[in-house]
């Protein structure tokens, strides 16, 4: 091989080298954005399941009532759902639901806050859905 050949040829091997690398940086960094996109949505299970149960255990705890178990009120059940983010609260201008609004039945007139909801809440009912047959298999 002449010099000018192996000039060339080593040429060539740098700039596949250089061309390598750039894909892999490429493919390093599509991973990296992957793994954080997978993190994010861990992340926010993680913050649902915390919002649920946190829920779950400020209703335990007021229905235990220090050792003397009692009803649980339902404004403070609402209340407690929207503190924790089960619900979310909308300004409604009309009915809520398609045939009616139990929200504008206790007020009178519009606009009305309704309650809905949120993520986590639907979730939750999810779960409460697919456990509900067996609750004491656990
Ligand atoms: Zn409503």
């Amino acid at each position: 091989m002449s010099k000018r050949s192996r000039e060339s040829h080593a040429r060539l091997e740098f700039d596949d080298a250089v061309d390598g690398n750039h894909s892999l940086a490429e493919a390093l960094e599509t991973e990296l954005r992957h793994e954080r996109q997978r993190a994010q949505i861990a992340e926010a299970a993680l913050r649902r399941a915390q919002a649920a149960v946190a829920f779950a255990g400020r209703v335990l705890k007021e229905h235990r009532n220090d050792g003397m178990p009692d009803d649980v009120d339902g404004a403070w059940l609402q209340e407690t759902a929207l503190a924790c983010g089960l619900l979310v609260q909308r300004e409604m201008d009309g009915p809520c639901m398609e045939e009616a609004c139990a929200c504008a039945e206790v007020n009178s007139g519009w606009p009305v806050t309704c309650f809905f909801l949120s993520e986590t809440g639907a979730e939750a009912i999810r779960a409460a859905d697919e456990t509900e047959g067996n609750a004491h298999a656990a």
